[in-house]
């Protein structure tokens, strides 16, 4: 099924993600996650692609093991920036074969050496999306970031180029993370102020590890609040503390995204099924599979 289909539901519904195995040797332990997570009855799954095209065969077999035989619809991440147009069109093909109908289109982060964009690649992801476009009928999403992308130094333009890539052909939008709902809400006025009307999906993160969390935060630029930080400072020490604290702080994002009319939510579940179950069963009342 489209994701853009999907999201014309106004009912609450949660989405997933996985991100796919780096070795062949971890493969079984991913898919037996994933099929955990499909078990859930999410709307979908999306399953991300390494920056450097290395994961993409295993991107593709678990997208298509979710929507072919477990009947979960999925979403295939596909990132540009380190594979030539014509491997990039390889893998649309392959997705259109394995009748996967959902592209996540990105470009990847720029890797630290080397020229960019090398010749014959994407610069944008809005290259991309045109191409995706040309090549099959999919539901094409995309990346936006409310707090700013890190390469563009002013959240205006980043707006403009956001909106730019969704005139390209984006259906829907789906948000880097974020620990303070009101940077969201902010975000979505200042988009549908420049005329970006596509659905927005936020995208959460339970944080389960508090200390590579204010690592992460602090490559990507992610305001820690300071709710937030206390959360860290006093359970980040503690795994498990850590880790009901973390399903506790993005239930209750989730729950003032529903309560403020946001009814789709994409969970950054990072292959922990028993994360994203624990967060399923906080929200029985609210969102029913
Ligand atoms: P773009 O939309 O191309 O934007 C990149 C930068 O270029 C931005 O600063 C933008 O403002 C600027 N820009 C865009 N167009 C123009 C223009 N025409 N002129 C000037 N500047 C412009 N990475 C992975 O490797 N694998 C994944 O599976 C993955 N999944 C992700 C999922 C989500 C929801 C998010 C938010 C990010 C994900 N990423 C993933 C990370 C992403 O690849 C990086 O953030 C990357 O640096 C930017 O990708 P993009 O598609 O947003 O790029």
């Amino acid at each position: 099924m489209k994701i853009r289909d999907l999201l014309k539901d106004s009912n609450p519904h949660i989405s997933f993600e996985v991100f796919p195995p780096k070795t062949d040797a971890a493969y079984e332990s991913v898919m037996k996650a994933t099929e955990e997570i499909a078990a859930l009855k999410p709307s979908f799954v999306s399953v991300t692609y390494g920056a450097g095209g290395g994961t993409s065969k295993n991107t593709v077999k678990i997208a298509s093991h979710l929507s072919n035989d477990l009947g979960v619809t999925s979403l295939a991440h596909l990132t540009c920036v380190s594979s030539t147009k014509e491997e990039v069109h390889r893998v649309i093909e392959e997705l259109k074969e394995q009748k996967i109908e959902n592209i996540l289109a990105l470009r990847g982060d720029v890797p630290a050496d080397g020229e960019f964009p090398l010749p014959n690649h994407y610069r944008y992801a809005s290259e991309l999306i045109e191409d995706i476009k040309r090549q099959g009928d999919f539901c094409i999403g995309a990346a936006c970031y409310p707090e700013g992308h890190t390469e563009t130094e002013h959240k205006k333009d980043d707006i403009q180029n956001l909106k730019h890539k969704v005139d390209c052909g984006v259906d829907f939008l789906t948000t880097q993370m974020f620990f303070d709902n009101n940077i969201l809400y902010n975000f979505l006025y200042r988009i549908r102020e420049k005329g970006i009307t596509v659905p927005v999906l936020p995208g959460i993160m339970p944080v389960t590890n508090g200390k590579q969390m204010k690592r992460i935060c602090a490559l990507s630029g992610t305001v820690l609040p300071e709710r937030f930080r206390a959360v860290v400072d006093r359970f980040g020490d503690d795994p498990k503390a850590m880790q009901q604290a973390g399903i506790a702080y993005a239930t209750d994002q989730i729950i003032d995204l529903i309560a403020n009319g946001i009814n789709h939510i994409h969970i950054y579940s990072m292959n922990k099924p028993e994360i994203a179950a624990a967060i399923i069963r906080n929200l029985s009342e609210i969102v029913k599979p």
